[in-house]
């Protein structure tokens, strides 16, 4: 559907608004972009609608959108909570601080001593027997 211009002469704005002037009441309506143009509804353009006055006599109606129809739909805001969610969920935490928290102080020391390097080193030199002492399978 081409959009339509505003109807006062001389303007090339694009309508945005209808002006329908309902005479028996003296009132002109200013409201949404009608859908269709009528014979007895004028499109305005922004400036137009906003510089709108009434003739003598007559009273102006001017009809804000709800502000509610312009909110995106249940799903949409959905949608965007869970991208939302996706983003803040903590794929990478600079300096490891929750999934691996600084060791407390004593343990820092512990490991310094080289203890456990030996005994790890004891562990692989009794690989061949590990099955007969862990017997996994038995379980
Ligand atoms: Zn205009």
């Amino acid at each position: 559907m081409a959009r339509r211009r505003c109807s006062k002469p001389s303007c090339q704005g694009y309508a945005v608004s209808t002006l329908t002037y309902v005479y028996a009441d003296s009132t002109a309506v200013l409201g949404p972009l009608a859908t269709y143009a009528e014979p007895h509804c004028y499109d305005l353009c922004q400036m137009h609608s906003e510089r709108l006055t009434a003739p003598r006599g007559w009273e102006i109606v001017r009809i804000t959108p709800d502000p509610d129809a312009l909110k995106p739909t249940s799903d949409d805001l959905e949608a965007l909570a869970n991208a939302v969610r996706e983003a803040a969920r903590p794929r990478y935490v600079p300096g490891g601080d929750v999934d691996h928290p600084p060791a407390p102080h004593g343990t820092v020391e512990g490991t310094r001593r080289g203890h456990l390097r030996v005994l790890t080193h004891d562990t692989s030199y009794d690989t061949p027997s590990s099955n007969e002492q862990y017997p996994h399978e038995d379980l």
